[in-house]
């Protein structure tokens, strides 16, 4: 039986992810942690929301190896820190604690982790942040939700990427909006194109209000 272990890390992990939301909450900055497969656009997608938000944001990169992504997001002048797992498939609390001295704290609002891709274990990881975003675009098929569930369920918002390209495919809206509300009924769907634009004005607007109640909500215990 290894299944105390597990509990054992997982614990860990939590206790770091605390430490690093007490950081966050003294510097009043709000967290997004970014989860979706390979490929489904995430780099892109932060881009687009970096160019669209009038806050002062940094980026957490995490893949397995090379720091292709972070060179992307540098060259919008965004501070921005690679982590390479070398391996794992997840990112944890630890990791992100050490990026976050990398970090001008003193002078970001906002930090978009993008997670390895991958729809399984980082699910189980918290890191501290405030909000998970799963991403699901429409190359990758409808029938993820049904396939890997645990990460849909804890979601705080869905992001449909690349409907730029839904009159080429058999990807349907209602069938991904029915299935994922089954399980998270509370949660928010954000169906966009990272390439047109499309949709991004709902999702600025939402994350926008998203921050300022998290630092009014802080303020308001001072
Ligand atoms: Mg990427
Ligand atoms: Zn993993």
């Amino acid at each position: 039986m290894n299944i105390p272990v597990l509990t054992d890390i997982l614990s860990a992990n939590n206790l770091i992810a605390e430490q690093n939301r007490k950081l966050l909450d003294d510097h009043r900055i709000y967290m997004v942690n970014l989860l979706s497969s390979p490929g489904a656009g995430k780099t892109t997608f932060i881009e687009e929301t970096i160019k669209r938000l009038d806050l002062a944001i940094s980026v957490i990169e995490g893949d397995v190896a090379s720091d292709v992504d972070a060179v992307r997001i540098k060259k919008l002048g965004i501070p921005v820190v690679q982590i390479n797992t070398g391996g794992s498939c997840h990112l944890n609390a630890p990791m992100i604690q050490k990026a976050l001295e990398n970090l001008p704290l003193h002078k970001t609002d906002l930090i978009f982790i993008e997670n390895v891709g991958n729809l399984i274990c980082p699910a189980g990881y918290k890191l501290g942040e405030n909000i998970s975003l799963v991403m699901n675009s429409t190359t990758e098929g409808d029938d993820k939700i049904l396939k890997y569930p645990g990460i849909f369920r804890v979601a705080t918002s869905l992001i449909i990427n690349k409907i730029d390209l839904l009159p080429y495919l058999d990807y349907s809206l209602e069938k991904i909006n029915e299935n994922f509300l089954k399980l998270n009924p509370q949660a928010r769907i954000f169906p966009l194109s990272s390439k047109t634009g499309e949709g991004f004005d709902e999702w600025i607007k939402w994350i926008r209000t998203g921050v300022d109640n998290f630092c009014n909500k802080l303020k308001s215990y001072n």
